[in-house]
């Protein structure tokens, strides 16, 4: 009797036993999860967007591209096609060395691209014509002079139906706000404005007036490198 008992209480007991380690096996299962997602937090991908607005410039645009091919990485150019038209070889440098060569305006002149849809198209045309005489093809991509923020609609509608994609930016040098004193300052506007962000697009110029430009570009690449950031084009 009592060896009877002893052994249906060891059964119960093995049973248990197994039932525990599956329950507990379970319920590790969130933990061994919350593990993996704290590993993946730390790996997850973190892109960078570089994007240089209003060039060619004989003054700067070949010392972002210099920087660029020195730190091996890919940009994308807004260009105006008013500035590339004089400068078509470096526009062409742009394109050969890897870059997207993209559409910003033909004039810049707000006052008139802005007017009707069919200005802003024909502005657009313009400057894509002039992108695919250089490089011979034609750019899917624009951004808008002072971003599409607060835009009217129908020019939204008119860019995104004419079949090209636009895009604006969420952090900046500020390379075009105020005078900026030095390569450091834009560079912590960099660093500032594209903290905790895994996808950055970041908007600085290459226009004949921004020094020190080229000097923050290596200092902001070397930053992302720093922190994980792969590099992307648009
Ligand atoms: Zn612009």
């Amino acid at each position: 009797m009592n060896k009877r008992y002893f052994a249906a209480a060891a059964t119960i007991l093995a049973v248990a036993i197994v039932v525990m380690w599956l329950a507990n096996s379970l319920l590790m299962q969130p933990t061994a999860f919350s593990f993996a997602r704290a590993d993946e937090r730390e790996t997850v991908k973190k892109t960078v967007y570089l994007t240089f607005d209003d060039g060619p410039s004989d003054r700067i645009t070949p010392k972002i591209l210099d920087v660029l091919k020195d730190e091996d990485v890919k940009a994308t150019f807004f260009i105006i096609g008013a500035q590339a038209e004089i400068r078509r070889g470096l526009v062409r440098r742009e394109f050969d060395e890897g870059h997207t060569v993209a559409v910003h305006s033909y004039t810049h002149r707000y006052r008139d691209i802005y007017r009707s849809p069919e200005s802003l198209i024909a502005d657009i045309d313009r400057c894509n014509d002039l992108i695919e005489n250089i490089t011979g093809r034609r750019a899917e991509v624009y951004r808008f002079p002072g971003g599409s923020y607060g835009l009217r609609g129908e020019l939204i509608t008119a860019v995104t139906e004419h079949g090209l994609r636009y895009v604006d930016w969420n952090a900046s040098t500020r390379d075009a706000e105020a005078e900026p004193e030095s390569a450091e300052s834009l560079y912590l506007s960099a660093v500032a404005t594209s903290a905790d962000c895994n996808n950055v697009v970041l908007l600085s110029h290459d226009s004949t007036s921004k020094t020190f430009t080229p000097e923050a570009t290596r200092r902001i690449i070397r930053y992302y490198k720093e922190n994980g950031y792969v590099f992307d084009v648009f």
